[in-house]
């Protein structure tokens, strides 16, 4: 059985694909048979429900995938995106179209509170204002916010802009960050905060 991804462009949006397949010519008959049965909606069925609370995902607690989870040898060129909450998060989607993912669900919060004091660790001017969605803010040279959201939010969605809009009523100088940003590179949300009220410092890291 082989399993593998692409991208395609349809209707002049791109997205992504997953594909079965059987790797060898009258193989089991694996693939063609979830493709006829409702065996992946099963799967996704458990995913979001009994088997979100396994022990082994209950206190799992690497900060994207490990060879506990996600890692195997076959998807070693991914290994720097996996991320195991992400998934659990897709399997939620997949299962039901409304389902909003949230950093305050259970598998997020303790990761993301840990990222959000490491973020003030690296300047301590830092201050939590608003825990919802995370927004913490720095008395720099100027009074600068940003907002942590989930990966899958898009910035422009009316949460994440009613939150900036009432921000900088206050005054401040917003920018929007991800999870991702927060969890793996901190000082790089700091630089960026900073750039954005002094233009001298050039884009020399992305
Ligand atoms: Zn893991």
């Amino acid at each position: 059985m082989q399993i593998g991804i692409r991208s395609q462009i349809k209707d002049g949006g791109i997205v992504g694909e997953v594909f079965l397949s059987d790797q060898l010519i009258n193989g089991a008959g694996y693939a063609k048979h979830l493709a006829n049965s409702s065996f992946v909606e099963k799967i996704l069925d458990d995913m979001s429900g009994e088997l979100n609370e396994l022990p082994i995902l209950r206190n799992h607690d690497c900060d994207s995938s490990c060879y506990q989870c996600l890692r195997t040898y076959d998807n070693m060129i991914y290994h720097p995106i996996l991320n195991w909450r992400l998934g659990l998060d897709i399997a939620n989607l997949m299962q039901d179209s409304d389902f909003v993912p949230s950093l305050k669900a259970n598998r997020w919060k303790d990761l993301v509170k840990s990222g959000l004091h490491n973020l003030m660790k690296i300047d301590e001017e830092g201050m939590l204002v608003n825990e919802d969605i995370p927004v913490v803010s720095f008395n720099f040279q100027e009074e600068v916010a940003c907002i942590i959201k989930h990966p899958f939010w898009d910035d422009n969605c009316e949460r994440i802009g009613s939150l900036k809009k009432s921000l900088e009523g206050e005054g401040l100088n917003v920018k929007i960050f991800d999870v991702f940003d927060l969890l793996h590179r901190p000082e790089w949300i700091i630089y960026k905060l900073k750039q954005s009220y002094d233009q001298s410092k050039e884009n020399i890291l992305f």
